[in-house]
């Protein structure tokens, strides 16, 4: 069954636009032109992901989410403008799944909106076969969102909360190459002023605390590209 996208954008532009890409790529797409009319429509739990503009008439996009997170965990991706990172920051804080900059290339709008789904559907999986809690896995590494907790073959390793969460992100994308600018926006959630090298500190950091103590190589550079953590032998 396809996805079903709500957009909630007051630029009709805009909208169809989105509307007609994430026709093209085979979602199903309803559009919104005001807050109050999309909260309704989001809070509906028809739609896998919501598109969340944040300047919108009736209710802004912030409240839109605020709202909608008291009752609802539906993904949502918000469309903000422009080096507007206090938006950005309040996005994440409020919930917001991801964010994208107007104005935002197609192809990185779909990317982003593919990885979120997946996430979702990785979770809903995990829910499903009842496995314990949340535990995330890449070969011996195992973490668990809900302890807080990162082991190797059984033994704790002691992680500070950017650590956890760029270990947490690079192994909800297991496999998957996430650019620097990718990790930045994830882990950090806005864009740091394109001090991207921090990436590279924290992923030293990590490969001193999980490779380097075990012997093992599961955090890889893609040269060119950015990090991915995959098992050679899974
Ligand atoms: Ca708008």
């Amino acid at each position: 069954m396809a996805d079903r996208i709500l957009i909630i954008e007051d630029e009709e532009k805009i909208a169809r636009f989105i509307e007609l890409e994430l026709l093209h790529e085979g979602y199903e797409a309803v559009k919104c032109s005001d807050g109050r009319t999309g909260l309704q429509q989001a809070e509906s739990g028809d739609f896998s992901l919501v598109l969340l503009d944040i300047m919108l008439p009736e209710l802004n996009g912030m409240e839109v989410l605020r709202r909608l997170r008291r009752s609802s965990d539906v993904p949502v991706i918000m469309l903000t403008a422009r080096d507007a990172v206090m938006d950005k920051v309040a996005g994440l804080d409020q919930g917001a799944d991801d964010y994208i900059t107007k104005p935002f290339a197609i192809e990185e709008l779909l990317a982003r909106i593919r990885l979120v789904l997946r996430r979702r559907s990785y979770n809903s999986q995990d829910a499903g076969h009842n496995t314990p809690d949340d535990l995330l896995r890449c070969g011996e590494l195992t973490l668990s969102e809900s302890h807080h907790e990162v082991k190797y073959a059984g033994t704790e390793i002691e992680l500070t909360g950017r650590e956890f969460d760029l270990l947490n992100t690079l192994l909800i994308n297991k496999n998957i190459v996430l650019s620097r600018e990718q990790l930045l926006g994830k882990v950090w959630g806005y864009d740091y002023m394109g001090e991207t090298n921090v990436v590279d500190v924290y992923i030293r950091y990590l490969r001193s605390k999980i490779d380097e103590v075990f012997g093992i190589s599961l955090i890889q550079t893609v040269r060119g590209i950015g990090y991915v953590i995959r098992d050679e032998h899974e």
